[in-house]
């Protein structure tokens, strides 16, 4: 069996485990590091090739596909990563790095539970850093941060130690003043700051593909000092084996990021304002693979072959292949013709998804970014809130 039919395989078996899902999103001020970050988590995850992953491309060990080369521009991928012994599916969506797509990123939020948040150690916190940090709370999505380009730091700015540490600190503490200032109002009691303590913020460069958080390194005895010794003697290859980047931030999801069953019960009266206390409404709240079929679309792409793909968030029911369901703000019902998943760029079919995945469905063919899905009539979800920006020209 090919690699790519048993990472297939395995995130089938997966997908039926709520507990071991994590629905991610990376978003960034543009150049801090997104794509690069990305790349190097499915390099990691063994779904395009560490060589390549700089250059954007997907890759498999099927010769056809090899030879094809994909290049990644899905919105969505999934990928496993074994974690405490247990292997976590991790369905990762891609957010437009530009303030012109600022809907899109808005939407990305709506499918997911976490946003890991790039800051370039250089720049520090950004209008976009901003911009990402209040569609994701006000999504109900947690955030983590990951500070990248600290390689420069330490090989070009040729900071010391102490300097280094409270450059760093500064970044944590704008993203936190950032964050405390947008939850405020929150009747809720979560803390949804980020601190180096509690392993929800991680360090590295996405370029040379080397990460550290708290946990990592009481994992792997490396101090800061050994760090920059290895990168200033450009001994990046050794660091980035010690303390591989796509290891510690995936380590860091599975962790610090809520699994749907933990995340729907508070997310779903954030998003959605129907009767609580119905059965759909259960169901939402327990991920029920039973329950009602609850759909909500975050995206739709053009497949040259497949036409119209509609990919979103299932939070109730399990999506197959010939349902009729009911798409908000229509009239009728469409029929699913085909059910699938994103693996490495391209969408694969499966024969059904459940909840608390994210899925890419074809025959929806009312549907629009921001319509509900569903078995049964319902209330739909609230519509996205686009959070504009002013335009940033970089200089
Ligand atoms: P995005 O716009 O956030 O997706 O940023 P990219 O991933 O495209 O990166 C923007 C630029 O920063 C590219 O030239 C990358 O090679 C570079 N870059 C990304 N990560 C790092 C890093 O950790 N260190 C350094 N020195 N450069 C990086």
């Amino acid at each position: 069996m090919g690699r790519r039919k048993k990472i297939v395989q395995e995130c089938e078996r997966l997908m039926d485990e709520p507990e071991n899902i994590r629905n991610i999103a990376i978003a960034a001020h543009v150049d801090h590091g997104k794509t690069t970050l990305s790349d190097n988590l499915l390099a990691g995850a063994g779904m395009i090739s560490d060589e390549t992953a700089g250059e954007q491309l997907a890759m498999d060990t099927e010769e056809d596909e090899q030879e094809r080369g994909i290049t990644i521009d899905a919105a969505n991928v999934s990928m496993t990563h074994e974690y405490e012994g247990e292997n976590h599916l991790i369905n990762l969506i891609d957010t437009p790095g530009h303030v012109d797509f600022g809907g899109d990123v808005t939407r990305a939020m709506r499918a997911v539970d976490g946003a890991l948040v790039v800051v370039d150690a250089v720049e520090g916190a950004m209008p976009q850093t901003e911009t990402v940090l209040r569609q994701a709370l006000r999504e109900g999505v947690k955030p983590t941060l990951f500070i990248n380009k600290v390689d420069r730091l330490i090989s070009e700015l040729q900071e010391g130690p102490e300097e280094m540490q409270e450059r760093l600190l500064s970044v944590i503490r704008d993203v936190n003043e950032l964050i405390r200032g947008m939850t405020e109002d929150m009747d809720d009691i979560d803390d949804w700051t980020v601190s180096v303590e509690d392993g929800t913020v991680g360090f590295g460069s996405a370029l040379y593909k080397w990460g550290v958080s708290m946990p990592s390194m009481q994992r792997t005895g490396m101090d800061f000092a050994e760090i920059m010794e290895l990168e200033r003697n450009d001994e990046r290859q050794k660091l980035h084996e010690k303390t591989p980047l796509s290891d510690v931030v995936l380590d860091m999801v599975c962790e610090h990021f809520p699994n749907p069953v933990d995340a729907q019960p508070r997310r779903i009266p954030r998003i959605w304002r129907g009767d609580d206390e119905t059965e759909l409404a259960e169901g939402m709240r327990l991920v029920d693979e039973d329950g009602e079929v609850v759909f909500m679309v975050t995206d739709i792409s053009m497949d040259p072959h497949a036409g119209e793909i509609a990919s979103g968030r299932v939070f109730s029911g399990t999506l197959e292949k010939g349902q009729e369901l009911y798409v908000s703000g229509t009239a009728g019902k469409n029929r699913v013709q085909s059910v699938g998943i994103f693996m490495g760029g391209e969408r694969e079919e499966v024969d059904e998804v459940p909840a608390g995945n994210i899925a890419a469905l074809t025959g929806l063919k009312d549907a629009i970014a921001g319509s509900t899905v569903s078995s049964v009539e319902m209330t739909p979800f609230e519509s996205i809130e686009h959070i504009s920006e002013p335009v940033i020209t970089k200089s």
